[in-house]
């Protein structure tokens, strides 16, 4: 029962610790979606999508958004 309540508190730990790195996004490029949209980028971090019409990847993370 001790190990159940250690991973909760581990899963819990993880979420707030990801939260806090959403400014360290790491944006990778997906050219086979680029579109009328524009220029596609996925964010290996927390698995947002963005199409950004300069060609280059946003600055800050989009997952906490009221939008997503
Ligand atoms: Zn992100």
């Amino acid at each position: 029962m001790l190990i159940v309540v250690g991973l909760i508190i581990a899963f819990i730990l993880v979420l707030i610790l990801s939260n806090r790195r959403t400014r360290s996004c790491r944006w990778r490029a997906d050219r086979r979606q680029d579109g009328e949209a524009g220029s596609c980028f996925n964010c290996m971090t927390c698995g947002a999508q963005v199409f950004t019409s300069t060609g280059k990847p946003p600055l800050d993370c989009v997952a906490n958004s009221p939008k997503f």
